[in-house]
């Protein structure tokens, strides 16, 4: 039976360490061996190891000083620690744990019981390992819109200013785009709210695929109103990027529950101008802005982009 998890025996004795590597090989485990605390450290950044089992005398850097020094570095994945000692009184013990060791045992070892305390180690390091991916999915749902899976609202609250106050300090240039889809209603009025769920999806699908990758982004604004984020573009370059979607997505066809639905939609861009960089403009003038843009472009007869610089 092989196990999931590597464990790395710190040991000066070689003799020692032979017999504990063969006993736990035996029961499955890959085993690597190190001679002395900075042996093993150097050793756990090149490895995936997450279970020590470390000497506590030892030449060099010895057990608590190793668990000190592993629980300072940020492996990425949690390193469980168990120290053997011959040291049995209680204060011996507190400092091992005290050091950062979840685990000891007196010397000499039970085979046995050190099998069944890697067993509790691989429980520990496997409801940790779910925890941490449990947390970064949270991480991302809470930044995420749940039907057209860009980011949401507060996502954008959060990173616009950000990169608006990024860009007026470096004097780099910046652009948005606000879109809205045109008589949006009317699809769903025509063809029931499910199917104007299909066509918002597909809709924001051809847009995201259509950003530069990497650079720009795009958050769910309102309902049918996307904002779209272009670092380190002017409004030459955001105009045609806008121009670049609004063709795209009227030559875009979705099936939807039996029917093909094309639609069209506006495009409102406002640009950071030099002369921003030095003024009080914040991010609200900039969305302000590109909303008036918007509303020129569905007064004009929608399907149409239209921007500004402030
Ligand atoms: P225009 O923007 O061209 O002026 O017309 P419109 O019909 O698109 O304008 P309006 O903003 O008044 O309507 C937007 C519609 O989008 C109304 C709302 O029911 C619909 N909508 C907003 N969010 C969703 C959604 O998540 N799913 C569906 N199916 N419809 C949505
Ligand atoms: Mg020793
Ligand atoms: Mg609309
Ligand atoms: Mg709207």
């Amino acid at each position: 039976m092989k196990k999931d998890f590597e464990v790395m025996l710190v040991e000066d004795s070689r003799t020692q360490a032979l017999k504990f590597q063969i006993m736990l090989e035996s029961h499955g485990y890959h085993v690597t061996v190190a001679q002395n605390g900075l042996e093993a450290m150097n050793m756990l950044l090149n490895s995936q190891t997450s279970i020590v089992i470390s000497d506590w005398i030892m030449p060099e850097m010895d057990g608590s000083e190793l668990c000190r020094a592993i629980r300072k570095h940020d492996f990425g994945n949690y390193v469980y620690i168990i120290l053997l000692t011959a040291k049995d009184s209680k204060n011996d013990i507190i400092e091992g744990l005290e050091a950062g060791a979840d685990d000891y045992l007196t010397k000499p070892v039970d085979d046995a019981e050190l099998i069944a305390r890697l067993t509790t180690a691989e429980r520990v390091i496997r409801l940790e390992s779910s925890l941490k991916q449990r947390n970064k999915e949270i991480a991302l749902l809470s930044i995420t819109d749940p039907l057209t899976k860009v980011f949401n609202r507060g996502y954008l609250n959060d990173n616009l200013p950000k990169a608006f106050k990024r860009a007026v300090r470096y004097n780099q240039k910046l652009s948005i785009i606000i879109c809205d889809i045109d008589h949006f209603k009317t699809v769903n009025d025509n063809y029931g709210h499910q199917t104007g769920d299909i066509v918002l999806k597909s809709f924001v699908k051809e847009l995201n695929d259509s950003l530069r990758k990497d650079l720009d982004w795009m958050a769910r604004y309102g309902g049918e109103e996307f904002l779209i984020v272009l670092p380190e573009t002017d409004l030459n370059g955001a105009t045609a990027a806008a121009e670049r979607f609004r063709s795209r997505i009227a030559k875009l066809v979705t099936h939807a529950e039996g029917n093909d639905i094309q639609l069209t939609a506006s495009f409102g861009i406002a640009a950071i101008s030099h002369e921003a960089n030095e003024s009080y403009l914040t991010t609200d003038d900039m969305i302000k802005a590109a909303d008036r843009c918007l509303y020129q472009a569905k007064d004009r007869g929608r399907n149409k982009c239209i921007g500004a610089s402030i």
